[in-house]
């Protein structure tokens, strides 16, 4: 029986979020007797306590706020939208689950993994440990948050995005600390609740490092909103008090509030994998770095998702989770053709689930050498048919000097759903006068492209 093991080979995958589980899949899919070990469940962090909560939370509020905008009175206490959060949370684990069973992998769950030697490692689960042996490994433990020193969470006061995942009743009186797109997301649901919320960045900008005239605009329509900005403010020191938090600001200011969300970042989930033992080493912020196989520089080790660093998205973690996984089946020795794709970050799209969502792809627009050009829905109906006063999608394009698109950014409605066209565009560097010509439906948020069109309509 070891035999015909070693033959189709054994690969090991720590962590069933989002990168292990395509992971797993690919390396099934390639004949390797897969083996995934997850602490907690299938779907990881994603499912349990990021990205799943956040999103049904933002579209719960979305949806009560835009009731209300049309004058109608909506009554759902946060009760409703807990008991539909476990509920779709369940959904997405048993869904996980049954697809890696039908796909003949084996689950290990609710047991942490630590990595003994090459080719070895032991399984911490309740009812007693037990070793494990493999010819690959893919690393897929994911992220997680990097708090400022002394400071504490405690579910209550001192809050993480985590904590969306189970909250009652989201505070009144929040300060958000960090702009990046967690920050950003957090402060702008809690303002569709009709809650006062400060957000303190420690740049000038939101969301740093994208399109300056987008995020501004963003900032504007959150600040519009009753959002208080207090960027390029560092946040010092943080004090429990008996009934909320306050917070000190470089330059003396003190913030008062019922809660304080801390989005300050984030680092790789490796303390205490027992990466060492086998030759490991991640960075200082706890990544581990990989090639475009996913390959670490220790044979046999692959790595995929946020341990690989940054951008931490989940699109990146199921297309480098899918191909550390092929490769990780190579290298164990199962199939071997045809060879593996290698992954390619240049045309991974990312969005900020704020209102107005914002989506980016490639180049930063406004941000490197190239040219900017950009359109809006202005003239269109959609922006009517919302009701509102002026676009409702506003597009940003960097192009080479061919013509080409090799970056774009958008502002508005739908933009996680349109910018994947975009990063289309990017990924095959087409011409923008080839993209004026499209056609967009009327109405939607896409006829902001029609100011693209080589004759200006
Ligand atoms: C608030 C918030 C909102 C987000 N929203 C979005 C979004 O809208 N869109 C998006 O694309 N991304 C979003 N993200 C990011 C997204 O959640 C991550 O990029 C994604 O979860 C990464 O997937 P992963 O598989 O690398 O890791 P994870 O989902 O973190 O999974 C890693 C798993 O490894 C397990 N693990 C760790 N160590 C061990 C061990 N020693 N033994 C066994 N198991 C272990 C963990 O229990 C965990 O289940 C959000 C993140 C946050 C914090």
């Amino acid at each position: 029986v070891s035999a015909i093991r070693a033959a189709r080979g054994r690969v090991l995958v720590v962590g069933a979020g989002p990168a292990g589980l395509a992971a797993a899949l690919a390396a099934a899919a390639r004949g390797a007797e897969v083996t995934v070990v997850e602490r907690a469940f299938a779907g990881g962090n994603a499912v349990a306590h990021s990205l799943l909560p956040s999103k049904v939370r933002i579209a719960a509020a979305r949806d009560l706020a835009a009731v209300a905008a049309w004058g109608a009175a909506p009554d759902a206490g946060a009760g409703g939208v807990l008991a539909h959060l476990r509920w779709r949370r369940e959904a997405a684990r048993a869904a996980l689950e049954a697809r890696l069973a039908q796909a003949g992998v084996t689950l290990v769950a609710g047991a942490a993994l630590r990595f003994e030697g090459p080719g070895r490692a032991h399984v911490a689960a309740p009812d007693g440990g037990r070793e494990v042996a493999f010819d690959a490994a893919v690393v897929a433990t994911g992220s997680a948050a990097r708090l400022p020193a002394g400071l504490r969470p405690d579910g209550r006061r001192v809050l993480l995005p985590r904590d969306l995942a189970t909250l009652a009743d989201l505070p009144a009186r929040t300060v958000v600390v960090g702009a990046g797109a967690t920050g950003v997301e957090i402060a702008s649901l809690l303002s569709l609740t009709g809650a006062s919320v400060t957000l303190v960045g420690r740049g000038p900008d939101l969301l740093p490092g994208e399109d300056p005239a987008l995020t501004a605009d963003l900032a504007a329509q959150l600040a519009a909103r009753g959002v208080e900005l207090s960027l390029g403010r560092e946040a010092w020191a943080y004090e429990p008090e008996e009934d909320g938090v306050a917070v000190a600001l470089a330059g003396g200011e003190r913030l008062r509030a019922d809660a304080l969300f801390v989005a300050t970042g984030r680092r790789g989930e490796t303390e205490g994998l027992g990466l060492d033992r086998l030759g490991a080493a991640p960075d200082a912020a706890g990544y581990l770095t990989v090639d475009g196989r996913g390959a670490t520089s220790v044979a046999g080790l692959f790595a995929a998702g946020d341990v690989t660093g940054p951008p931490l998205v989940a699109n990146k973690a199921v297309r480098q989770g899918a191909v550390a996984g092929a490769w990780a089946a190579r290298s164990a020795g199962a199939r071997t053709d045809p060879e593996p794709a290698c992954f390619d970050p240049t045309a991974l799209p990312t969005a900020v689930f704020a209102q107005p969502e914002y989506a980016r792809v490639g180049a930063v627009p406004g941000r490197g050498p190239h040219a900017v050009v950009e359109g809006d829905d202005r003239g269109g109906l959609r922006p009517h048919v919302a009701g509102l006063a002026g676009w409702s999608a506003r597009l940003r394009l960097a192009v080479d000097g061919e013509g080409r698109v090799v970056g774009a950014a958008l502002l508005g409605e739908g933009a996680a759903e349109s910018v994947l066209a975009l990063a289309a565009a990017v990924a095959w560097r087409v011409p923008l006068a080839r993209l004026g010509e499209l056609a967009p439906v009327v109405p939607s948020a896409g006829e902001a492209l029609a100011a693209l069109a080589p004759d200006g309509i």
